[in-house]
């Protein structure tokens, strides 16, 4: 891994209006799905965003990607703020980061072969004059995706409703490497799959970040998965960071309530060790985004809160090198 910054995200907001009223419809607040978040990827490492669902984690891949308008903050990709980008330069600057859906049944069109589907961004790059390729040059590519994905190149004029599950989302992958990306945006990319697939899934893209040098921004909520496949982990909690590690720290030492709260659920293969582990429940449900905290995001559920934490927010502090914590324990 190397220690360039590949991205750089900073401060980054995506609210959403609630309307209310049928005819005259005016604003009853916002849904503030990802509230102040910042963090940055260094190439060639995997960092994992992991939370419970509605945390987040997949508006802000959508707004990194600039599938989504960012309410505030920016996105730097190899130093170029993403956000300040015309629709043309923006086109060009998208075939170095592509995204791998989590389903991958409905994120392809069932009309289009698995070769013209993984060939589909090289034809419409080519058509835009951004990739130098001929027709065959494309097909020779796609087939060679396929071969690279673990997809027989025979299977190449079936659709996608005649692959299984894992198949399917070995053509999104290759679909998405199509363009040669420096990053890969893997939202939740095997939790649709069953178990057994799921290992096979995470070892193909780890062999292929070998093999193209990948980044990768991993979101999952299954700490597991992020452990097996992430060297460094952000979780986030109501559109918020609040603990950043390495993976290592991160499953030995968590710091913030919530962290241990989420690792505490995490199944144990070894049962003497799985009895002696204390489970921490956490109490009451996320509360709405659309509520305005005056203090910590988590106070209304947390274990350890104190007077403080619903005066004031917490804010991310490194507490040792590589780890920070946003928590007033950590203060
Ligand atoms: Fe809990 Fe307070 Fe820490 Fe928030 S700041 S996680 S409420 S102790």
């Amino acid at each position: 891994m190397e220690n360039k910054t590949l991205l750089e995200v900073k401060d980054l907001k995506v609210h959403f209006p609630i309307q209310k009223g049928i005819i005259f419809k005016r604003n009853a607040g916002f849904i503030r799905a990802v509230d102040g978040v910042s963090f940055s990827v260094r190439k060639g490492e995997s960092l994992g965003l992991v939370g419970e669902s509605g945390c987040g984690k997949s508006t802000t891949a959508m707004a990194i990607a600039q599938l989504q308008s960012l309410t505030a903050g920016s996105v730097m990709f190899e130093g170029t703020d993403l956000t300040a980008l015309k629709k043309e330069d923006l086109q060009k600057m998208r075939m170095n980061f592509q995204i791998v859906f989590q389903d991958p049944y409905s994120s392809l069109d069932p009309r289009m072969r698995a070769i013209d589907l993984i060939a589909e961004p090289m034809r419409i790059y080519a058509k835009r004059g951004l990739l130098a390729l001929t027709e065959s040059e494309i097909e020779a590519k796609a087939t060679s995706l396929m071969d690279v994905c673990g997809l027989s190149p025979t299977f190449k004029g079936r659709y996608p409703h005649e692959f299984s599950g894992g198949q399917r989302q070995r053509i999104g992958i290759a679909r998405a490497l199509s363009l040669e990306p420096k990053l890969i945006l893997a939202d939740e990319p095997v939790s649709a799959l069953d178990v057994s697939i799921q290992s096979q899934i995470l070892n193909l893209l780890k062999d292929l970040q070998q093999q193209f040098d990948l980044t990768f921004l991993f979101i999952a909520h299954d700490l597991a998965v992020v452990e097996y496949f992430c060297s460094r982990v952000a979780v986030m909690y109501l559109g918020h960071i609040v603990e950043t590690a390495s993976s290592q720290q991160l499953y030995h030492d968590s710091l913030h309530p919530y962290t241990q709260a989420l690792l505490s659920a995490v199944p144990l293969p070894d049962p003497i060790n799985a009895r002696k582990r204390k489970r921490i429940i956490l109490e009451g449900d996320v509360p709405s985004p659309s509520k305005i905290h005056k203090g910590c995001p988590f106070v209304e559920r947390c274990p350890k809160a104190m007077k403080q934490c619903s005066l004031t927010p917490p804010r991310l502090k490194e507490v040792s090198p590589g780890h920070e914590v946003a928590c007033f324990l950590y203060e």
